[in-house]
């Protein structure tokens, strides 16, 4: 999506908890914990992957939406369809994107990313702007995410 920005990536987080599980520092319960609430989200909204659930290995993983912000009142906190996501950002000026992992066979379940959204973003690209001005802009859209920052806390 055009508008997506301040990613956060968390798949070094996933990484030592999948690797303090296999050497059994933690169990498979406490990993495996999905709630009704998120395995519901996951069967009715959720977009089926390719991968493989990293811990039985049985079922493909499901990624759940979940969106939160002001402006989306009483649906703040509820699971989308990802194709409901662009209409929602050419809609909106900004929401928060927060994508879980699910596996609807045993129950793992796992914040991968977070990213904003809306329409925000969209300014640079406003039409009646000249092509020089919106390529100048486009090469200072790339911010960093601070993911440097979050990958140093994981590793202790
Ligand atoms: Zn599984």
């Amino acid at each position: 999506m055009r508008t997506q920005r301040q990613v956060v990536d968390y798949s070094l987080q996933k990484r030592v908890l999948l690797r303090d599980l296999h050497n059994g520092k933690i169990g498979t319960l406490e990993v495996c914990d999905a709630s009704p609430y998120l395995r519901n989200a996951a069967r009715f909204h959720g977009e089926p992957t390719d991968e493989r659930c990293p811990v039985c290995r049985r079922d493909n993983l499901t990624l759940v939406h979940y969106i939160y912000g002001d402006e989306l009142k009483q649906s703040a906190g509820q699971a989308r369809k990802l194709a409901e996501l662009p209409v929602l950002a050419m809609t909106l000026r900004e929401f928060q994107v927060f994508v879980v992992e699910v596996c609807q066979t045993c129950a793992w379940n796992h914040l991968i990313e977070q990213f904003l959204l809306g329409r925000d973003a969209l300014h640079p690209d406003e039409p009646h702007q000249g092509v020089a001005a919106a390529a100048s802009s486009a090469s200072g859209r790339h911010h960093e995410t601070g993911s440097s920052s979050l990958r140093r806390k994981g590793r202790q």
